[in-house]
């Protein structure tokens, strides 16, 4: 016996709950997960294609391009990393695509790359090995260089890729003096913005072309998604809108909605990460066992008069130097901890540690000092991580 078809259900199925004309205003915007667009009309469908492929803001044929959930999270990215000039914000799936899509979108075969030695692993081993294969070569330069990087620039130089502080070694660079030369020599200039965020740093007052966000740390703030942005000056707008869209990059409605809920808190988190880091920086210093602390914010680093002309302040990430450390007294240091957990990544509310290792990815001025060791400051009290830190010390048993 089987029970006879309902005619109505799969009618029913796919238009049931889809209408609700009530207007109901809310502090935050309705998410939108969407793959298809509609249009009432032909012709506002035939319309919307060109409008879109010419990079206007907020149209949209279809969710890859854009809906209105990661529409309203590039202009609050354009508005707050462009704060006083006129920029437009795409976002890509991760930090390490938000690096690559725009690195491919700018640059063709015969092209020169600058690029920082101090950067994000992973983006020099993109530049060394997917960029060579389409003919476009890197050349690292001494994040020191300043101004002086107007002897490196060649004609066929297309960009110059910055990281100040730079990863695991916080150098921090005259990033004014280096965009100055570049825009005289009609060089882009292409920052990763990761460490300080848009809080503590404003990138386009230095005179910086395109600044990447690795949104998956400060900007979504709570370990829990991935996500990256290029903010770019409008001028420089079309030719990575029209990379993104032929690629087929595009971030999922969730995660951009979870990014505009991080960004709220984004400026208190910020000055509680960098409270507490300097608390735990300046203990460090106390400690024999530590050589050196790499913090920019602290009146030892070599650059402090550079970042205190040029940052608004710090965030949770530095590293200390050991006077030296085996392998297992680095373990004892960094397993077991209540608080400071092994993991690679930082920016989101809790404390992490990771010995760096630098071996391949510093070519111009190779480390030579002793162990690296990186901690993200979380959210937790300054006096609970000083506490974790010294037992991890003490574990090692430093002579
Ligand atoms: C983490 C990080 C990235 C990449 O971000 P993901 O979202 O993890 O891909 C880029 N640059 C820096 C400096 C980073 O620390």
């Amino acid at each position: 016996m089987s029970a006879s078809p309902d005619s109505q259900l799969s009618s029913a199925l796919v238009a049931a709950g889809r209408h609700f004309d009530r207007v109901v205003n809310t502090v935050n915007l309705p998410l939108t997960r969407a793959s298809s667009v509609l249009f009432d009309t032909l012709e506002a469908a035939e319309d919307e294609g060109p409008r879109a492929a010419a990079g206007e803001l907020h149209r949209t044929t279809y969710a890859t391009a854009g809906t209105p959930t990661t529409f309203a999270l590039m202009d609050a990215l354009a508005a707050i990393e462009g704060r006083g000039h006129a920029c437009r914000a795409a976002v890509m799936p991760s930090g390490l695509s938000a690096i690559s899509v725009p690195l491919l979108a700018y640059c063709k075969p015969g092209d020169h790359i600058l690029m920082s030695d101090s950067v994000y692993g992973p983006a020099r081993t993109f530049a060394s090995t997917m960029l060579t294969r389409y003919g476009v070569t890197t050349e690292f330069y001494d994040p020191h260089v300043g101004a002086g990087i107007e002897a490196l620039i060649r004609p066929n130089t297309r960009i110059i890729y910055l990281e100040s502080p730079g990863s695991y070694t916080f150098e921090i660079q005259d990033v004014p003096a280096i965009c100055a030369v570049a825009r005289a020599r009609g060089v882009l200039t292409m920052i990763d913005n990761a460490w300080a965020s848009p809080v503590m740093a404003r990138p386009f007052d230095w005179g910086i072309d395109i600044s990447l966000l690795p949104l998956t740390k400060y900007w979504g703030g709570h370990a829990d998604l991935l996500m990256g942005a290029a903010v770019v000056r409008e001028e420089h707008w079309l030719p990575l809108w029209q990379a993104i869209r032929q690629m087929g990059i595009c971030v999922g409605g969730d995660d951009a909605f979870m990014v505009l809920r991080g960004l709220r808190t984004a400026e208190v988190r910020m000055r509680q990460h960098e409270k507490t880091a300097l608390e735990v920086a300046r203990w460090l210093e106390t400690q024999p066992q530590v050589a050196r602390v790499l913090h920019p914010a602290l009146p030892s680093h070599p650059q402090h008069a550079l970042f205190k002309r040029d940052f608004l302040g710090s965030s949770g990430l530095f590293s200390f130097e050991l006077r030296q450390a085996s392998k297992t007294q680095l373990a004892a240091l960094c397993e077991g901890r209540r608080f400071f957990r092994i993991g690679y990544s930082w920016g989101g509310f809790e404390s992490l540690i990771m010995p760096a290792n630098l071996e391949g990815i510093r070519t111009v001025a190779p480390w030579n000092g002793g162990p690296l060791v990186r901690i993200h400051c979380g959210l937790e009290s300054a006096g609970d991580l000083i506490q974790d830190l010294s037992e991890g010390l003490a574990a090692a048993r430093f002579a």
